[in-house]
């Protein structure tokens, strides 16, 4: 059987572009990882910012997006993409437990994963004060003290945005000079709210049961402090879940797939959806909008190459 496209992944982006396979009724089926759809939106306590359904969980909207798929009944297979090769225009997914799948397009919409500080208190607080999405879980911490960790355009945006909300705002940054653009950081900047910890990291997370202050180690003196904060949000970057996908199709520095708005990439066939690619803003509703792109171009190639 060779699939008219196969979708990886099942978090927004890939319930989006598997709807729109459906109603294209397209031949396709959709590789997630768990067995259980949502992607990093599950995490989220709360979403306040996907028209329609304010104040709903992550965790109900991903069900939400799930059960309409199976509406349309879509078919789901669990498993990890572990290889992807070409053989002419087809392209063959292996599978971790061996399986295989043919297909004349694929949408890589497998997302990509918080990098994660690796300091003592983050797992046991994640969700209890520690976040890694502001514009998620931000309206929580409304005039309370938070810190953001990073000195990258997501943390500076983070920030901005958090001082708007909250009573203080500390950005902890290793360097003395933030990767962001100048102008968002002149904009930070005119916070009197904010606090700017150069040179620094974070040594632990400390609290009972949510977060209540930091270990924070000046890397230049040596000096070490403890910060009282409500939260911390770690905007340290992410890590796409391209590494299988590398030798095929072209991603930039980061490891994101390059691919603008209508998802194309290098290589005719694939497509790059949600968060896997080159992108300005990571929402959920800009991945759901990528999925909807995908399909509208796999159907834009099949027209050519059938
Ligand atoms: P990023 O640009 O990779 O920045 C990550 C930041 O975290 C850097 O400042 C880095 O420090 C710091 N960092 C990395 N690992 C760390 C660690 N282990 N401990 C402490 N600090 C650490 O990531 P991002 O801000 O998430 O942005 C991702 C991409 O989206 C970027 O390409 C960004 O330009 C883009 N983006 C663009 C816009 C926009 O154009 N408006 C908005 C958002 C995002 P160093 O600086 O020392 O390396």
């Amino acid at each position: 059987m060779i699939y008219d496209v196969i979708i990886i992944g099942s978090g927004p982006a890939g319930l989006s572009a598997a709807i729109y396979a459906q109603r294209a009724e397209l031949k396709n089926i959709v590789i997630e990882k768990t067995g259980f759809s949502g992607g990093q939106i599950i995490n989220t306590y709360e979403v306040d910012n996907y028209p329609g359904t304010p104040g709903i969980s992550g965790f109900d909207l991903s069900a939400k997006f799930r059960e309409h798929c199976d509406k349309l009944n879509t078919t789901f297979v669990t498993g990890e993409v572990v290889e992807l090769k070409l053989e002419d225009d087809i392209k063959l997914l292996t599978l971790d437990d061996g399986s295989q799948y043919k297909a004349k397009t694929i949408v890589i919409a497998s997302g990509g994963l918080p990098r994660h500080l690796n300091v003592p208190g983050e797992d046991k607080f994640s969700g209890l004060g520690l976040s890694y999405c502001a514009t998620c879980d931000g309206a929580f911490f409304k005039n309370r003290k938070v810190a953001v960790v990073g000195g990258g355009d997501v943390a500076v945006e983070d920030a901005i945005f958090l001082s708007r909300i909250c009573e203080k705002v500390y950005v902890i940054h290793r360097r003395d000079e933030f990767r962001a653009i100048k102008s968002s950081v002149n904009k930070l900047l005119e916070n009197e709210n904010v606090t700017i910890l150069w040179d620094s990291v974070v040594e632990s997370i400390n609290g009972t049961e949510t977060v209540e202050s930091l270990d924070v180690k000046n890397v230049k003196t040596g000096e070490s402090s403890k910060i009282d904060v409500d939260g911390v949000f770690i905007a340290v970057g992410y890590i796409p879940t391209s590494q299988i996908y590398k030798d095929i199709v072209a991603t930039d520095d980061s490891g994101y797939i390059i691919a603008g708005e209508n998802t194309e990439t290098n290589v005719p066939g694939i497509f790059a959806a949600g968060d896997i690619r080159t992108k300005d803003l990571r929402q959920i509703i800009t991945a759901a909008s990528d999925g909807a792109n995908a399909i509208t171009a796999v159907e834009r190639y099949l027209n050519k190459i059938n």
